[in-house]
């Protein structure tokens, strides 16, 4: 038998966060509130992300952000009523890292164990920290490029990318031209930031097929140009960033026509990007639907996210027992359950 959660007036989660690049350890209280949410980013010495790589960095900085989680938040390991870990999706090793140490802390602790879809997890979060209680969301980040809203019992996939994430798309681009990644400036912030003295829109693929988008013919296209070097580099993140944006911009304001909900939520890592946030918020203005935006902390991977989010499976009577939790790389979306919506009224 599990001991209770509640053994005292205050309970805890702590999440486990792992998919891809970032390691983080948050803790929530029952009631939302965020203790902690410490974050630890793998930056690779070149070239993309490393699925092994990055699940050797999660592994030799966990101890410390566990222990500057636990220092942030006050809260004792002893205190802790349930651990949440992101199940998927994500790169395998990473999650694999991730989902030993919360299983080995469950164990230890001898509290249950949540395993937290990661997409399902940025909404949460985003609902939380933005006051949006029934968005349209779109979440770009670096792995994903997914428009979606709650529809009977479960968020649906309204449109999503065919090949590679928004994010994605622009640290590639990023790397071919040259840019050199520094710890704490996201590639996407520094196309941000040429692309703010850009001028010129170069004509590049468009691809919105239905009300899914693909971003990889975009992606050849800029590099192909960025290597022969005949148009200014500045103008060439503008345009990037001008056709990308659009793309999904329209997908996202056909969602909204189609739902007719009355907000908009934006959030994934690119959701930093200002001239994303002005795009998006012409399109909710026009519907009559309010904006929001989440603060970058918690709109990148972190582990706050999936503490709330371990809450709010914990409270409607879902925990996942070690065996049956292993990873699932290719969760999707729409696949999970979300019963504490009906229960909030709103579905
Ligand atoms: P995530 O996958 O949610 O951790 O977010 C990481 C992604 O967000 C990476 O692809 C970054 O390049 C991207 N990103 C971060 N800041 C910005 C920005 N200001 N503009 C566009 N993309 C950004
Ligand atoms: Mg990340």
């Amino acid at each position: 038998m599990k001991k209770q959660h509640v053994k005292n007036s205050r309970a805890y989660c702590l999440g486990v966060e792992s998919t891809a690049d970032d390691f983080s350890v948050g803790v929530s209280t029952f009631e939302g509130e965020v203790l902690a949410n410490v974050i630890d980013a793998y930056v690779p010495m070149e070239g993309g992300i490393h699925p092994r790589e990055a699940a050797r960095h999660h592994a030799e900085v966990a101890s410390t952000v566990l222990e500057e989680a636990f220092a942030k938040s006050s809260v004792r390991p002893r205190e802790v009523s349930i651990i949440a870990f992101s199940q998927g999706p994500g790169l395998g090793p990473c999650l694999r890292t991730g989902a030993t140490i919360a299983r080995a802390m469950a164990a230890y602790l001898d509290v249950p164990l949540v395993g937290v879809n990661h997409c399902v997890a940025h909404i949460e979060i985003g609902k939380l920290r933005s006051g949006a209680r029934d968005p349209v969301t779109l979440y770009v980040s670096g792995g994903n490029t997914i428009v979606a809203a709650f529809d009977s019992g479960r968020y649906r996939v309204f449109g999503e990318t065919l090949d590679i994430a928004l994010g994605n798309c622009l640290d590639v681009f990023a790397r071919e031209a040259g840019l050199r990644q520094k710890k704490g400036v996201p590639f996407g912030a520094a196309v941000e930031e040429l692309a703010a003295k850009g001028k010129r829109l170069i004509p590049l693929p468009y691809t919105v097929k239905g009300m899914d988008m693909s971003l990889s013919g975009l992606l050849t296209a800029a590099t192909a140009l960025v290597k022969k070097k005949e148009c200014r580099l500045e103008d060439l993140c503008y345009s990037l960033q001008e056709t990308a944006f659009s793309m999904v911009t329209e997908v996202t304001e056909r969602a909204l026509a189609h739902t007719e909900k009355r907000e908009v939520l934006l959030t994934g890592g690119v959701a930093a990007n200002r001239r994303l946030q002005s795009m998006i918020k012409v399109i909710a203005d026009e519907h009559g639907a309010e904006f929001n935006s989440v603060p970058t902390e918690f709109a990148v991977d972190n582990g706050a996210m999936i503490a709330w989010t371990g809450v709010l499976a914990y409270t409607n009577g879902l925990v996942t027992p070690i065996s049956e939790s292993y990873v699932r790389s290719r969760w999707r979306l729409e696949e999970v359950e979300i019963p504490w919506i009906k229960s909030e009224g709103l579905s």
